[in-house]
């Protein structure tokens, strides 16, 4: 039995989870044991901070970890080192990942809600972002200091090892090997440093692939391609400040926020599930959040850390039979389309299991 740290979190947080538990119940009965961790919002208000030790050790101990979302305005002016979103990074961190992994896939009943051209997204828009977590600017030296002639400055150091771009590397070949076998490298080597060993290591790694092609693409040259030709990507393997622009804009490319999963994988299968969405205080309790996006990263839960591929795939599946019906929660609801809640979202989704 897969043991799964479920952390439910605030605002829509339990709403979300809570279809996704049912959905994951329904999918393969008796193959999962959760355990509800407190973090974020709630743990401060009962433990006095957002990610308590027993909360972090339960995840750490766990075959997976699958969240909803923190934060909120009652905890907007709480101490930062108590922040709900100090949680959300130390459980990045206790848990080691490295790899932040975004689909980027429009449903076909969704098309209409992409903003690009028709003829563009009527070819299908179908790819991953792996996306380098724990270096680069975000993680390198940062300092504010002032130059001798009494100007203020600041710079921020992006650095990479080499074993940091190898095993990111490593899990984008791996992903395009089950998929379409396209992996498009994403740096700024004609400028950076950081970047040119970047290249020279994915290259490498590349020899370990020969049945993959690798592309390289400058970062502000992939920002136009995306939208394009976005049905030419597969894998776009990228570092961290380049992943988190270039999948908001992937985000955006195919729809609505409520629909998009991401996982964070580590050396081991042990990955941690989010939907990309906040905790969306302004419809919490309202039945209004669509729990797809979370959904979905059960299914990427089964796919990544636990081989349950045909599982994973009835679960998509059966998202896809609810689009198909035209039936819409209010995020992503058209003219045309039947508004239903969040909960028969839920419901309608399990029907079709
Ligand atoms: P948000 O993603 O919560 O909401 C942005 C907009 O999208 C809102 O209008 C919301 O109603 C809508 N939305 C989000 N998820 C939806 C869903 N599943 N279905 C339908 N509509 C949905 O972002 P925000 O408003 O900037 O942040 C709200 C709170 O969430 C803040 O406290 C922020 O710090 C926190 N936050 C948490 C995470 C996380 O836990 N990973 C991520 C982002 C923001």
């Amino acid at each position: 039995m897969k043991k799964i740290a479920v952390i439910p979190g605030d605002g829509i947080g339990p709403e979300v989870i809570g279809a996704t538990l049912d959905v994951l119940k329904k999918v393969a009965p008796g193959a999962f044991e959760f355990e509800e961790v407190a973090m974020g919002g709630n743990a401060i208000d009962k433990y006095g901070e957002p990610l308590p030790a027993e909360s972090l050790k339960i995840c750490q101990n766990a075959d997976a970890t699958l969240l909803g979302a923190v934060g909120g305005p009652k905890w907007d002016n709480v101490p930062p080192e108590i922040r709900p979103e100090r949680g959300l990074l130390g459980v990045r961190k206790g848990l080691k990942v490295f790899a932040n992994i975004r689909p980027a896939k429009i449903f076909a009943p969704l098309a209409s809600a992409c903003p690009l051209r028709k003829d563009i997204a009527e070819k299908g828009i179908d790819f991953i972002i792996v996306r380098e977590l724990t270096g680069g600017i975000y993680f390198g030296k940062h300092e504010a200091f002032t130059t001798p002639d009494g100007e203020k400055a600041a710079r921020d150091v992006m650095e990479y090892t080499e074993h940091e771009i190898r095993r990111i590397a490593h899990v984008g070949f791996k992903m395009a090997m089950n998929r379409r076998k396209i992996v498009t490298s994403v740096d700024k080597a004609n400028i950076l440093t950081s970047s040119r060993l970047w290249r020279e290591v994915v290259e490498d790694v590349a020899k370990e692939y020969p049945e993959v092609k690798l592309n390289h693409l400058y970062v502000d040259n992939a920002s136009m391609q995306l939208i394009r030709v976005p049905n030419e990507f597969d894998v776009i393997v990228t570092e961290n400040t380049f992943g988190d622009i270039l999948s908001d804009e992937a985000s955006q490319i195919v729809g609505s926020i409520g629909m998009i999963p991401s996982a964070s994988l580590g050396d081991n299968n042990r990955g941690l599930y989010e939907p990309i969405h906040g905790s969306a205080p302004d419809i919490a309790g309202q039945d209004k959040a669509n729990p797809i996006g979370t959904i979905l990263c059960g299914a990427m839960m089964l796919r990544y850390s636990f081989g349950m591929m045909s599982e994973a795939d009835r679960i998509e599946k059966a998202v896809d039979d609810v689009l198909k019906a035209g039936l819409r929660t209010p995020d992503i609801f058209t003219e045309g389309t039947t508004l239903i809640t969040g909960s028969k979202m839920r419901d309608e989704i399990i029907s079709r299991l």
